[in-house]
């Protein structure tokens, strides 16, 4: 069978436009593109196909999905068969498993990890949202920096209380194991909660599940770091995740660029302020596994870090090794930004 790894390469590379394209003439309309639907016999165009949400449409028979859907559809192939095609369209390498009863726990594993994250957010995302503490703190932080509703919620941020195992204590109350929030790296050794009056960014994969958080102190008084991360897990390898890539990866290919920038909140400014094709590699100095992930979407990086002349040049001179492409930097370029 195929790893998943492959599966999710292929479906984050596959666009819905570029593999219809190849079936059916398609005429753009706004921001869609549209032509007459394969599926069933019309003289006029009712077949929608939507770059934006990587999905198709037929409004006369009804038929829908994405780009493995489409395949399956229109090539007769099953799910994998249509893998193996998109595959050799987007010269994705297939990895090839055997499908064992330790992989079989691992994915399972791996499923209850992401499952704990999610749980977690949502706790974080509440005590932001619905605690007087998160708000007074929490909030007038984000407010501060100019963060709208929307934007708080486009990015899933949240807020650690002050309280030393309130989360922990709730999770084991919601029949969460406690081996697994170690694990994580949300609980400490000791039962206590590894996020504490820190606001919350949580971490994306390339397929949008929640792999990792970053957390900001909210303390002037304590010397505790300015940011901690989740622990290297499964499902969190730092030097392959790049911050906002899962939200920013449509901007990022339709732009034909990528903003490089160096915190999470440069990265949700810029977002907020209509330039979306940004990221950011917070946590670690910038590694060949993420410049492979964003070459999957562009050739082209700007790199915005702001001070830090030894990070830029190491950063830039990587760039160059695995892009080739046309690169650039503007060193403090961001003040320009916001
Ligand atoms: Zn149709």
């Amino acid at each position: 069978m195929i790893a998943q790894k492959t599966v999710q390469e292929i479906i984050d590379a596959a666009r819905i436009e570029e593999v219809v394209d190849d079936f059916v003439n398609l005429k753009r309309r706004g921001s869609n593109l549209i032509g007459n639907c394969p599926f069933h016999n019309e003289k006029t165009p009712s077949f929608i196909v939507s770059p934006a949400k990587n999905f198709f449409k037929c409004f006369g028979c009804g038929k829908g999905g994405t780009p493995v859907h489409f395949i399956m559809e229109h090539e007769s192939m099953t799910f994998p068969e249509a893998l193996r095609y998109l595959a050799k369209k987007y010269h994705i390498p297939i990895q090839e498993i055997e499908m064992t009863p330790e992989f079989q726990v691992e994915q399972q594993l791996h499923e209850s990890l992401y499952i704990l994250n999610t749980f977690a957010n949502q706790y974080f995302i509440q005590q932001l949202n619905e605690t007087a503490e998160g708000k007074s703190i929490g909030l007038s932080y984000f407010s501060e920096r100019g963060f709208s509703k929307l934007t708080i919620d486009k990015f899933g941020l949240g807020y650690a209380p002050n309280i030393p195992d309130q989360f922990t204590k709730y999770a084991v109350e919601n029949h969460y194991n406690i081996e697994l929030l170690r694990k994580l790296g949300l609980t400490t050794v000791n039962d206590l909660d590894f996020f504490r009056n820190r606001v919350m960014f949580p971490i994306h994969g390339m397929s949008g599940k929640i792999v990792a958080f970053a957390g900001r102190i909210m303390s002037t008084t304590t010397k505790a770091p300015k940011y901690i991360n989740s622990p290297e897990t499964d499902i969190y390898v730092k030097n392959k995740v790049l911050y906002g890539l899962y939200q920013a990866r449509t901007a990022i290919r339709k732009q034909d660029e990528c903003f490089l920038v160096e915190g999470y909140t440069d990265v949700i400014s810029l977002h907020q302020n209509g330039i979306e094709n940004v990221v950011a590699s917070s946590g670690t100095s910038l590694t060949i596994g993420q410049i492979k992930l964003i070459k999957r979407y562009t050739q082209n990086v700007v790199i915005l870090y702001d001070g830090d002349a030894a990070g830029i040049k190491s950063g830039f001179e990587r760039f160059r090794y695995v892009l080739g492409g046309r690169y650039g930097r503007q060193n403090g370029a961001l003040a320009r930004w916001r």
